[in-house]
């Protein structure tokens, strides 16, 4: 009594969602995401940044795959 091995499709977010460098607080943390800069001109070439969950809500930082184009 052994069906047929079903083959899953693994269906996970399309939101790069990981472990990484949070440019706001200098330090690794989870959950972070990359954030555009609002402000241009800085010149130190600062077009993007990942961001943790603490650091999005505290800056008011709007993920790039959030932000309406
Ligand atoms: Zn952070």
């Amino acid at each position: 009594m052994s069906g047929p091995a079903k083959q899953q499709t693994e269906d996970t977010s399309v939101t790069p969602v990981g472990y990484g460098y949070c440019a706001w607080h200098s330090g690794y943390s989870r959950g972070v995401r990359l954030v555009q800069l609002a402000d241009e001109g800085s010149g130190h070439g600062s077009r993007g940044h990942f961001a943790c969950t603490s650091c999005r809500q505290a800056y008011d930082l709007v993920p790039l795959a959030d932000q309406p184009l």
